[in-house]
């Protein structure tokens, strides 16, 4: 008796950890299937994509952007449309990480629990997704763009629907370059920019600093100064594009004077001006629809007086994601609190539905209402009296601010310009970032301005 009951209990802890076993592997088979099933290392899937029999990916307008049929992954029949959406809907293979393709392969790809991805043809159907972007307008910024390299963010500032979301370099998912590791026009082709790169960015950093200072001083747009061209601080010069003469931060904004924005900055302390910062969404990705963005960054705290007065301008080493620059925009537009934009407006699975909403950022309140609105008094000012409201978009009415975000001492610089319109009918909030484009006003607003016709085109066709 006692002989058994030795051998009988290991032979009980093995049948429990047995079990245990199961259990586990069956919880993981129920839960991670589908991720499995999808993951591009599975023997299963070595000659294919995986996207044989995934559903459609639509625009808002029901464009079919892409979609299978016998057996292939196809897309819009317009080149020009495929290469205009390549890095929101994404290619055969998984590249392009922040790519919808690549986020919710799983969904698309018709997995099912009971035949996996082996199921019988006449059953084979993944979930569509339909999106916020409009192709036609996706369409637009690609043309802008050109051959230069940038990215384009326009979204409503009430809602949060992104109506366009573009990057350049891009390719055709169709016909992809043989080139495209070696041949140096591709570089970076698999980068969203608009979500996963930062940049410089320059004066349109004033907006921050303004803020700054109306925060601490509802009356601080008063400030008075007289602007010789340039200033000295901490023993080195801080030039200014012009000699705007005297000027209060109304004038400051719309000439972009640095001197008046670098002494601003100074006066104000880097406590205040790291605490805005934060505010506006430096130090922090910002998380929609499965997509984490780059970390915009605003560090002062081994600057010198001169390097810190130049943060405040949006140099030194700040650094900017294009879609932290629309959010802290939407703000100004939406009364102090930004509005977390989104990228997908319907979609047919529930486990894809957890993955979107999982993590995702809560609108922040980044500034006071009554800040809000005098920022917005003076970015209508400058679109007004300085870049001319015709000239930022004929169709709508824009308020606005440009960068010029020098990157090395040659003068190369990066092209910026952020905004957004106070149409009732159109409210767009929007950043135009134009790689080595040189000048805000004469590049970045053009390159805009067709993008922003084409939205407003979208709105009220
Ligand atoms: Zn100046």
């Amino acid at each position: 008796m006692r002989n058994t009951r030795s051998r009988s209990f290991p032979v009980l802890m093995l049948t429990l950890a047995f079990f245990a076993g199961l259990i586990y592997f069956m919880v993981n088979l129920v839960t991670h299937a589908s991720e499995w099933a999808s993951m591009p290392y599975n023997g299963h899937l070595s000659d294919s994509t995986g996207l044989e029999y995934a559903g459609e990916i639509k625009d808002k307008n029901g464009v079919v952007l892409a979609y299978s049929k016998d057996g292939k992954r196809l897309y819009n029949e317009d080149e020009e449309i495929r290469r205009a959406c390549l890095h929101v809907v994404g290619d055969d293979s998984v590249n392009i990480s922040t790519a919808i393709q690549t986020m919710y392969r799983s969904d698309l790809s018709g997995y099912n629990f009971v035949f996996g991805l082996g199921m019988p043809d006449s059953l084979k159907k993944g979930g569509d997704i339909t999106l916020t972007i409009d192709s036609e307008v996706q369409r637009a910024a690609l043309r802008a763009l050109g051959d230069y390299r940038g990215a384009a963010i326009v979204y409503n500032y009430k809602t949060g629907d992104i109506l366009c979301l573009a990057s350049t370099p891009t390719y055709d998912p169709m016909n992809k370059p043989e080139d495209i590791e070696t041949n140096e026009a591709y570089e970076g082709a698999y980068l969203n920019r608009a979500v996963s790169a930062t940049y410089a960015p320059g004066s349109t950093f004033k907006l921050v600093t303004a803020q700054a200072a109306l925060e601490k001083d509802s009356e601080a747009y008063k400030r008075e100064y007289d602007c010789t061209g340039g200033t000295e601080i901490g023993g080195r010069e801080i030039n200014c594009y012009e000699v705007s003469g005297h000027i209060d931060m109304f004038g400051a904004l719309r000439e972009s004077c640095n001197a008046y924005f670098a002494e601003l900055t100074v006066e104000l302390g880097r406590d205040a001006m790291t605490a805005q910062a934060q505010k506006c969404g430096f130090g922090k990705r910002w998380k929609f629809d499965g997509i984490t963005t780059a970390t915009s960054v605003y560090d002062v705290s081994k600057a010198d007086e001169n390097e810190f007065a130049w943060s405040g301008v949006g140099q030194y080493t700040v650094l900017e994601c294009p879609m932290n620059m629309a959010i802290r925009t939407s703000a100004i537009a939406n009364g102090g609190v930004c509005v977390i934009p989104e990228l997908i407006s319907k979609m047919d699975s529930s486990l894809a539905d957890k993955l979107r909403s999982d993590g995702k950022s809560s609108p922040e309140r980044m500034m006071s209402q009554q800040t809000a609105e005098k920022l917005k008094e003076m970015m209508d000012d400058t679109a007004a009296n300085y870049y001319g409201k015709d000239y930022l978009c004929p169709e709508l009415d824009i308020c606005a601010k440009t960068g010029t975000a020098e990157i090395s001492d040659d003068g190369t610089a990066h092209a910026w310009v952020t905004g957004f319109s106070t149409d009732e009918d159109c409210p767009l909030a929007f950043a135009v970032i134009v790689e080595r484009g040189n000048s805000g006003y004469q590049v970045a607003i053009p390159a805009a301005s067709a993008i922003l016709s084409a939205a407003a085109r979208s709105y009220r066709s």
